[in-house]
């Protein structure tokens, strides 16, 4: 299975935030690169924003916010931290996407500022000190009428 590599410090913001807001939702952006072999590396996770909109099962971020944060990354570290995906809580939920989820994945992956075609979705769920992540991607297809993949990733960790 495809791993996506979580730094330990970005695990850390992930769950104290998903905790501060409980039991609302909360989510963000993952910015990282994709390693040579094909693997995503989030190094820093951005989080939804002072004017974002948190409800008990959905959350709207602060885009605009979260865009300067993103522009940020990416010029502090040369152009090498891109936006990989977004990620949310399903506080007191399961960390499968929703029908929604995989909407909104699919829309990320055929908008083209987005910049990536394999969009990934990581979702907390839990409560108290007690969240299971799991990561999604997408793997669409360019041929029409075959329906959208997504794959599961198995999360590992990095010291950073
Ligand atoms: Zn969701």
């Amino acid at each position: 299975m495809t791993a996506l590599w979580l730094g330990t410090k970005a695990l850390i913001e992930l769950k104290a935030e998903a905790r501060r807001m409980f039991p609302l939702e909360t989510g963000g952006v993952l910015v990282g690169y994709v390693g040579l072999n094909g693997e995503p590396v989030v190094q820093h996770v951005i989080g939804p924003g002072e004017r974002a909109q948190h409800k008990r099962e959905r959350f709207e971020p602060d885009h605009d916010w979260q865009c300067l944060q993103l522009d940020q990354m990416y010029r502090d570290s040369s152009g090498q931290f891109v936006y990989l995906g977004d990620w949310h809580t399903h506080p007191n939920g399961n960390p499968q996407m929703s029908w929604l989820d995989k909407r909104t994945l699919r829309g990320i992956a055929r908008h083209r500022e987005s910049g990536t075609s394999q969009p990934l979705m990581l979702i907390g769920a839990g409560a108290g000190e007690d969240w299971m992540w799991r990561a999604h991607r997408y793997r669409g297809t360019r041929l029409k009428g075959l329906a959208a993949r997504f794959d599961s990733l198995e999360i590992r960790s990095f010291e950073g």
